[in-house]
């Protein structure tokens, strides 16, 4: 089966400007999807924009931070007024800051969970009535959740993060008894190991060295790897929904 459902498809993909977000944006407009590409750096998604449309796809770029209200309603109305409403939505932003929980690093606990948690149902809430509606007219209509292989497995050091990711994960279970019924698909995905920038954010070298010795002993997926996961899931037939997907590296456990 091709990945032909994704013609013609108008994404969002929020944390755009880099890895999985970046390879995702890149994947889905090389199947003919016009992707709008979400995160703070204007300058990474110009060039990544740039290079989707070297390639002859569609591209918008907008500067949006996912910890602000107004600033994702107003990349709503921008996407609205230049690709009008959507029907694909990748609520990929996030930041990983694993530190011991006796540092206390109430800082980065709150990033984590306004990024990765409140971030996530900012967008859910900005795009649900694209989604809906979409569904409701008969074509495909998705939301797809990037969590983490840290939703389920205890790394120490990651305790808010890997909350996070759990929290996602439950988020996007529940979602689907209230979307599914109106034939809006939700998908979970929850990589292992991939390789991106997320661990140029840890601040410690001694947690940065652990994660090294991982990458050294279990290798990584390339971003591109996980956007094809997201390719196919959003490219089934309307009525096929993956539920969950936890793609990881072969060596990792
Ligand atoms: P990157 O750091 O490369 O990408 C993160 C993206 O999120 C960047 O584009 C960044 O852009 C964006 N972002 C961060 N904060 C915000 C914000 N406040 N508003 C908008 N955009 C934001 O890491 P990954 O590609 O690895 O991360 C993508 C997702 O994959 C994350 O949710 C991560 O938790 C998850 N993941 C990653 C794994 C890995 O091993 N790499 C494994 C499992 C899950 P900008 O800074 O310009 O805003």
């Amino acid at each position: 089966m091709s990945y032909e459902n994704l013609a013609g498809r108008t994404a969002v993909v929020t944390g755009a400007a880099s890895g999985i977000g970046e390879a995702v944006a890149r994947r889905l407009a090389a199947e003919g999807a016009r992707v709008a590409l979400f995160a703070r750096r204007a300058d990474r998604l110009e060039a990544i924009a740039g290079k989707i449309r070297a390639e002859g796809g569609e591209a918008l770029v907008v500067a949006a931070d996912v910890t602000d209200d107004a600033s994702v309603e107003a990349a709503r109305d921008r996407v609205h007024e230049t690709f009008g409403p959507v029907d694909l939505v990748v609520n990929n932003a996030g930041v990983m800051l694993p530190n011991p929980v006796d540092d206390g690093r109430l800082d980065e606990w709150q990033r984590m969970i306004d990024t990765n948690v409140t971030g996530v149902l900012r967008v859910v809430r900005a795009f649900t009535a694209d989604l809906v509606a979409a569904a409701a007219e008969g074509r495909t209509a998705d939301l797809v959740n990037v969590s983490s292989i840290g939703a389920h497995a205890v790394f120490p050091t990651y305790a808010v993060y890997g909350a996070t990711k759990a929290a996602v994960t439950f988020l996007s279970q529940s979602l689907r008894s209230e979307f599914g019924p109106r034939d809006v698909r939700v998908t979970n995905i929850e990589p292992g190991l991939t390789d991106t920038e997320l661990k140029n954010h840890v601040d410690s070298e001694e947690l940065s060295g652990q994660l090294d010795g991982m990458v050294e002993a279990i290798g990584t997926l390339a971003a591109a790897e996980v956007a094809d996961v997201v390719a196919y899931v959003s490219s089934r037939p309307r009525h096929v929904n993956l539920r969950q997907i936890m793609v990881l590296p072969t060596r990792q456990a």
